[in-house]
Formats: structure tokens, sequence, C-alpha cells
């Protein structure tokens, strides 16, 4: 065994031993392992520095109660978390996720990704993430706004423009991050900076809420065209239904793509005729409604319970944008199946190392989330640095800076990917790119 692969394999061993229960965190950390020997290889001081042990080791963890009173009267409580993973290229940033699935777990493995992505979009932004098990589904607006009230009441005393900046994530929107925003403001005073996917009168930036579904598919677009081919008159299979879904829609349909279908937790839409992403706007983001609803809405669709995954309808194309895990072995051999050429992922984590496996050995060109959905953190800069300037850029201005971050995300992988000797293998090239730039950053700050 190579001295690269022993060192991995122990500092593994130290983290499953610590956190045995924390499969999601375990499983981005063993992932991301399993990119790393050429980069210990070629580099035995990171071994010298035990850089990995260190970067897998939150800098800090704030777990809180979140107390709330719902509609009836009763007094509810949640659970808060921030985990401020690693700072040392910038100010943590990632966003904050609310679902009852929210654990410890599922917010490490989203800080730890958020680290590296960070570093792809060549911004001064270290990792973070947050969130509560508070399940806003069938809340009224005026529960949600006493929950972000509460949640930003604790969140507030560990937040700040130069520290920590969290912006939106599944169940948070422009809605939350309105009122999360209106909350600290009333507690520390007006300090722009300090939430970003904030809305256009108060210091938002133009085209963040579209950021990630649109920089998802412009790094499709690259991908492709490094191999090749495009989107014109392809076939695309979306999953989920929310922000990242709706704009990845839109923009794939802008670039010559025909999205197939789209889905929620519940079921999933075909539409041959190319889902309307109006209508999916309408349902999910005014309505707040279902995606059954667009099967009722719209005639050419059909609606199914049950995973698109599962579902048997060509396509050439799939970009998972749901959530994580969606995609298991069995699912994958089905998109495979199904026909697709390409998977790129705007959600995070949604493809299992089963799945990623099967991609690989199909010869599938996988785009991995953290740089297929680095556009919505990237925006999200922007929006921080137009806060400190005091200016807002047109629609246009932020788009061009989105589409260029993006290519350059996928040129600077597949050139670590080459300069690694794995040369088509951007999950390598992301990891490492992203990798190299924040242990260099630790290096230089000695003992950090
Ligand atoms: P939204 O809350 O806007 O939408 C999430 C969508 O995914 C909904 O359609 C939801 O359906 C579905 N979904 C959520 N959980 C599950 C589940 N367990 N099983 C099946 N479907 C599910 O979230 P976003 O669009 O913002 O986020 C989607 C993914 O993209 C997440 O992985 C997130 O971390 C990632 N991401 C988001 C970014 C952003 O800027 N928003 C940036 C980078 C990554 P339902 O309504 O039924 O729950």
């Amino acid at each position: 065994m190579s001295k690269a692969t022993d060192y991995l394999q122990s500092v593994y061993a130290v983290i499953e031993h610590r956190d045995p229960n924390q499969a999601e965190f375990l499983e981005a950390v063993h992932d991301f392992f399993q990119t790393m020997t050429p980069v210990f290889e070629k580099h035995p001081e990171y071994i010298e520095a035990n850089i990995l042990e260190r970067l897998t080791e939150p800098e800090r963890v704030i777990q809180f109660r979140v107390p709330w009173l719902d509609d009836a009267g009763h007094m509810c409580v949640n659970r808060g978390f921030r985990v401020q993973f690693n700072s040392a290229i910038g100010p943590y940033k990632g966003g904050l996720r609310l679902h009852p699935s929210v654990n410890l777990s599922i917010v490490k493995f989203l800080g730890f990704e958020q680290i590296f992505k960070n570093s792809l979009t060549g911004l001064p932004i270290g990792g973070g993430k947050g969130g509560s098990d508070f399940d806003p589904k069938g809340k009224s607006d005026n529960e949600i706004m006493r929950f972000c009230q509460s949640f930003m009441t604790e969140l507030s005393k560990y937040i700040g423009l130069d520290t920590d900046v969290p912006a939106g994530d599944i169940g948070v929107g422009g809605r939350e991050i309105g009122f999360l925003y209106g909350q600290y403001k009333r507690l520390r005073g007006a300090d722009r900076g300090v939430l970003t996917g904030k809305g256009l009168s108060y210091g938002g930036s133009l085209a963040r809420t579209e950021a990630t579904g649109f920089g998802l598919a412009y790094y499709t677009d690259e991908m492709l065209k490094a191999n090749q081919t495009d989107f014109t008159g392809k076939r695309v299979a979306v999953s989920g239904a929310g922000n990242v879904a709706i704009y990845a829609i839109q923009k794939v349909a802008e670039l010559g793509g025909k999205v197939i279908t789209c889905s929620d937790s519940n079921g999933y839409v075909i539409d041959e005729n190319g889902v309307d992403f109006e209508v999916v706007k309408q349902i999910k983001e005014v309505e707040r409604g279902r995606i059954k609803d667009y099967a009722d809405r719209v005639a050419s669709a059909t609606y199914h319970e049950g995973s698109v995954w599962d579902a048997q309808v060509a396509y050439d194309i799939a970009l998972p944008c749901a959530t994580q895990n969606e995609i298991d072995g069995a699912k994958a051999a089905t998109v495979i199946a199904n026909g697709a050429k390409a998977v790129a992922e705007g959600a995070n984590m949604p493809s299992t190392p089963e799945a990623i496996a099967a991609y690989q050995q199909a010869g599938v060109l996988y785009g991995p989330a953290k740089a297929a959905n680095a556009g919505g953190v990237a925006v999200s800069a922007l929006e921080m640095s137009q806060n400190s300037m005091r200016l807002s850029w047109t629609f246009e201005e932020v788009d061009n800076r989105l589409k260029a971050i993006m290519q350059n995300i996928f040129a600077n992988s597949v050139k670590a990917a080459n300069e690694y000797g794995v040369s088509g293998d951007y999950l390598s090239g992301a990891n490492i790119a992203g990798f190299t730039k924040v242990a260099d950053a630790m290096m230089a700050q000695g003992l950090v």
C-alpha cells in the first residue's frame, strides 16, 4: 500500500470512529477521499501536515433550541444547526435547509461539500451550512415567520458579513430569507451582507433566484461541448420542482434541450411537449402546491406516483435536482437503460457511490454536484460584493459573470484531472481543484 493510500485509510478510520452514526457525512468524506490518492502521492507535505484530519473536523458546530408558537397557540420546539466548517479562504458561506430530515450528519455532509464547491468558484468564500428539522410544508405564513424569527434570534449571535453569511437551500426561499433578514436587522441593525438570496428591494442580486439552475445548465453545456455535442434536440429528465429544478428547466429549453420530466417527493410528471417552467413556477413558487397539479393543468402531461428515476422513458441527459441519494445503484441502472449519456447534479450528493460507479462503468459523462451546482453560491458571493459596493448590477451582468464562473469551474476541473493523471474524470478534477486551493491556504496559515 502506498503512503498516500495508507494515510487516507487511517484518517477515514479516525473519522468513522468519531462519528459512526453520521451516515451522510461519512459518505461524503468517503467519496471525496476516493479521489485523493494522486494528490497525496504528489504532495507528501500534505500528509506531514495532517491536512485531512484537520479539514474533516468542522471549525465550529452550533446546535440550538428553536421554540416557536403555532397558529393554534401550541408551543413547538425544533432543533437548529450551523456548522462553520472551514474559513481558510474566506467567511463561512452556505445555505440553511428546513426539512424534517435535517440532522447533524446532513448539515456536516453539506458543509463539507460546500468547502470545495466554494473554492471552485474562484471567489473568497469558506464553507458552512445550517438548518433545522422544522417542516415548512403545510405551515401558514405566520407560522413560518415565527419560526424564522426564533431561529434567527439564536443564529444572529454567530453570523456576520465578514464571518458567516447564510443563504437558502431546501425549504428556504425568498419568503424565509425575508423573515430571517428582518429579524436579524431588528436584533443587530442593518447589515445587508449578512444573508444572501434577499429580495431585490432590500439588497438582493438580480439572477440569484435563477443562479443554481442556470449555472447547472451552463456547466452541463460545457461538459457536452467538451465531448463534441450540446443540448440541441436532447431529451432531458429533471427531478425536483423547486428552486434549482425550475430554473434548470428554463435554461435547458433556452439552450435547445427538451425537459420531459420534473417531480416532487410524491411523484413526477412526464410532458412530451416539454415541461413548461412557467406553470411549475406558478404551482411551486406562488401557490405552494404539488407537482400533481401540473398534469391537471397541462393536457400533454401525465402524473405518476413514485420516483422519476424508476420511470422507463427515453432521455439523453439526467439532471437530478431534488435531494441527496435520490439515485441509487438500481435507479442508476434504469437511468442508463433509458439512454442517458450524461448526468449532471443540481442537488447535493444526489447519486450514491453505487450510482456513480454505474455511470463511470457505462461511460456516462458525470458532472458532480460541487462543480455543477456551484452557480448558486457563486451569485451569492456576487450579491455580497454588490452589497459591499452599494451597487446593483443588471441581470445581464450577473448572468454573464455566472456563465464565466461555470465555464471556469469546468475548465479548472479538466485541468486538475489532466495534471493528476485522471483525464476525463470530472469528479476527481473538481475535488482536486477545490481541495488544493483550500489545503494551500491552510498550510500557509500554520496550525489552523
Ligand atoms: P426546494 O425546497 O426549492 O425544492 C426541493 C425540491 O426537491 C422539491 O421539489 C422537493 O419536493 C424535492 N425534494 C426535497 N426533498 C426530497 C426528498 N427527500 N425526496 C424527493 N424529493 C424531494 O430546494 P432547492 O431547489 O433549493 O434544492 C434542491 C437541491 O439543490 C438540494 O439538494 C440543495 O441542497 C441543492 N442546492 C440548492 C441550491 C440553491 O441555491 N437553492 C444551491 C446548490 C445546491 P417536496 O416539495 O415534495 O419536498
